[in-house]
């Protein structure tokens, strides 16, 4: 596709399409460490692309607001236009990432109820965390908002939890970032193994960026993309 971009992010292109909606173009680079590691990934952008676009189905199917639409072409979705928060929004199940080297808390340890917090998207300041009052401060999110965030993150967890364990596969922690539609708060951007860490029920066996991040070989990640789109369908 060669038309105009509205903007263009490290692994997606938000292109204009019809009134009131866009396109989401989903590129086959991978990246970690704030954009320090890069590389390109032949075929990832499809598999996002469709896991992106099934669990948002999902979602839409529990009655939780989504600006998916429909895909345009196999790396391409149909979104409704949304008013973009920087933030992103995140829920643990059980700790492993960040949480556990900022705060005594152990790799593994199981968060019941689930945990949720919130970060600035912004690279340059590595997404520092935010409270409610930073985020009303910065005109992020009011507080309602943000508690009704909280809401619609536990309604997605309730969703895709039973999910993936279903497919002996255990969500670990999900990040989502919303946007606005009028007054409603809609998830939007996407929820891929890029925005999540699913791991193996049993082997603990990892699926999702982490094994980027930890510097595994593009095949592997790639297998193991392919592999959990594959299991989630099946
Ligand atoms: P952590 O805070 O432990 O690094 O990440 C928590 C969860 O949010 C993980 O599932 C991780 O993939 C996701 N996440 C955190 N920051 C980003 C980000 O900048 N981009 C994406 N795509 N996912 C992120």
């Amino acid at each position: 596709m060669g038309s105009a971009k509205i903007a263009e992010g490290k692994t997606k292109i938000v292109r204009p399409y019809r009134e009131g909606y866009a396109l989401l173009e989903f590129k086959d680079d991978i990246t970690a460490g704030d954009g320090a590691r890069h590389d390109v990934l032949p075929g990832k952008g499809v598999l996002n692309a469709q896991t992106s676009a099934y669990l948002f189905r999902v979602l839409e199917g529990k009655g939780i607001s989504t600006h998916y639409v429909g895909m345009y072409d196999e790396r391409t979705m149909i979104v409704k236009y949304l008013k973009m928060i920087p933030v992103e929004v995140v829920l643990r199940n059980i700790a492993t990432g960040s949480v556990v080297k900022r705060l005594p808390i152990n790799e593994g340890e199981r968060f019941d109820p689930p945990i949720i917090e919130f970060f600035l998207k912004d690279d340059s300041r590595h997404d520092p965390m935010l409270n409610y009052h930073h985020m009303e401060h910065l005109k992020l999110m009011t507080r309602k908002e943000a508690e009704r965030v909280e809401e619609i993150m536990y309604g997605v967890n309730d969703a895709l939890f039973p999910l993936l364990k279903s497919k002996g596969l255990i969500l670990y922690d999900f990040k989502l970032e919303f946007g606005r539609l009028g007054d409603e708060l809609v998830v939007g951007d996407e929820i891929t193994l890029d925005s999540m860490r699913v791991r193996e029920e049993g082997t603990g066996r990892i699926l999702d960026k982490d094994l980027y991040r930890k510097g595994a070989d593009l095949e592997t990640v790639r297998k193991a993309y392919e592999e959990f789109y594959r299991r989630l369908t099946s």
